[in-house]
């Protein structure tokens, strides 16, 4: 009897023992797991991005994945030119959640860089001087943690278009094949050819693409030999068109002509009035090209809500009188004729996550939707959204403006392309932006050949 007992005790420790196996085996161990962190420092915010990704897949595409993004508290870095002291517990919340996402065994091998964007770039071509010291303070700041910390610098603009390009290309899995979901969500879309990329900040906007024929223009042009396909890309990025700034060189260049201290603007609802400093519109850079001498030191915006007045004002800002080559967007920049799908994120699905118009919807649907949010009366805007700030909520007539300006008079989009356009925010819970791409590359984790290792775990 005593010998069954044991026996049956036996078999039921070598099941549970089975099943441990088995589970554990279907979960990679931790030390198989890698992780890293990205700063976004745009112009008008930072966020963290945690990234982890199975040791022994590294080479594949489509593997690595956004586990946790973190929101830093504050304007850019770029505004702590005056208080920058108070950049030193800036990062603090966010680098103490990574210090907890991130399990402490890692935390030494664990790569963090730090980015900085249009904000920063203008904030150079102001002072030199200030922007190192920003940086600096930074360094030290995000030095001070166990992780492996490679660097806070400013990227070219360049580098924004083609890191976006390559982040949501990779998580679409356009550098091996289409994968599964995608070709349910976008059946139209032409599964080989990899989707273009339209990234609107707050200071700059970039557009990227492989068009079909050669680049006229040297300076916008990019190669890649990805997985073992070499890609000619296109890429530009327009400094003081992400749409704050976009939207300083509007007011500045329509107070120009404005009555007294009055400027009744078309991009703002009826009944709202704001009073702006004529010092806070002439500290940009971008609004050199607009400055005057004014007999006012403040002006008072008056919106009168008219989405068409509105348009056409926008549209001044694009220059198309000139253009050196066979086609160009606008301020004699060179761009290729638009083709193929498009993928828009950031500000550009903001926006329109905000109108409810980022699934499949015609422009002219677009154009009446943001032209009668324009005509409604700033009260009621304010009382039918509660909850969304103030600032985004006063802006959105004017960014869903600029949208469609900037997309069909600045880049020339026809309502073929339009439909190609696809608003995108997170590809599989990541989100679409450059930082995904820049870590890809400066961790190598993106092979010039073909993988040998077949990619999992996508059909
Ligand atoms: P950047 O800080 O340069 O990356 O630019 C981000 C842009 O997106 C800025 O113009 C922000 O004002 C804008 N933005 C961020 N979140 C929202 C939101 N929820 N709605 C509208 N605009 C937003």
């Amino acid at each position: 009897k005593n010998i069954l007992v044991i026996l049956g005790f036996s078999c039921v420790i070598a099941v549970i023992a089975l099943i441990a196996v088995g589970v554990t085996q279907n979960k990679p161990s931790p030390e198989n797991v890698k992780y890293g962190i990205v700063l976004d420092a745009g112009s008008s915010h930072t966020s963290l991005y945690i990234y982890k990704w199975p040791a022994e897949k590294e080479n594949d595409t489509g593997v690595v994945q956004q586990i946790e993004e973190c929101k830093v508290k504050g304007p850019g870095i770029s505004k702590y030119v005056q208080k920058i002291n108070d950049l030193n517990i800036y990062l603090s919340e966010c680098m103490e959640r990574a210090l907890k996402v991130v399990p402490s065994s890692q935390h030494q091998e664990t790569p963090v860089y730090l980015g900085a964007t249009a904000g920063m770039r203008l904030l150079r071509m102001e002072s030199e001087e200030s922007a190192a010291r920003v940086l600096d303070v930074v360094t030290r700041s995000l030095s001070s943690y166990p992780f492996n910390f490679q660097g806070a610098r400013i990227i070219t603009g360049q580098e924004e278009g083609a890191y976006g390009w390559i982040t949501i290309n990779y998580l679409l899995g356009k550098f091996i094949k289409a994968q599964n979901w995608f070709y349910l969500a976008y059946p139209e879309s032409n599964h080989e050819e990899t989707f273009g990329a339209l990234d609107l900040g707050g200071a700059s906007t970039q557009i990227t693409f492989v068009p079909t024929r050669h680049s006229e223009s040297e300076e916008d042009s990019l190669y890649f030999r990805l997985y073992g396909k070499d890609y000619e890309v296109y890429t530009h990025s327009f400094l003081c068109y992400g749409k704050d700034q976009a939207l300083w060189q509007k007011l500045a260049k329509d107070i120009q002509t404005a009555n007294g201290g009055i400027l009744r603007d078309p991009c703002f609802h009826p009944g709202y009035e704001k009073t702006v400093n004529i010092s806070d519109l002439y500290k940009t850079p971008c609004t050199k090209k607009f400055k005057r001498t004014l007999p006012f030191e403040q002006f008072e915006i008056q919106g009168t809500g008219d989405y068409q007045q509105c348009q056409q004002s926008i549209v001044e800002l694009f220059n198309t009188s000139y253009c050196p080559y066979s086609s160009c967007a606008f301020n004699g920049i060179f761009l290729p004729p638009i083709e193929g799908d498009f993928g828009a994120f950031s500000a550009f699905y903001f926006v329109m996550n905000f109108f409810n118009l980022t699934s499949k919807v015609s422009r002219d649907k677009v154009t009446e939707v943001v032209r009668n949010f324009c005509s409604r009366p700033w009260n009621e805007v304010k009382t039918s959204f509660v909850g969304i700030q103030e600032k985004y909520l006063s802006e959105y007539c004017f960014s869903g403006t600029y949208i469609l300006s900037l997309l069909l008079h600045g880049y020339h989009f026809t309502n073929n392309s339009w439909d190609h356009t696809h608003f995108i925010g997170k590809i599989e819970g990541s989100e679409a932006g450059w930082t995904l791409g820049y870590m890809l590359n400066l961790t190598n984790m993106i092979p010039a050949e073909k993988p040998i290792s077949k990619p999992l775990p996508y059909g």
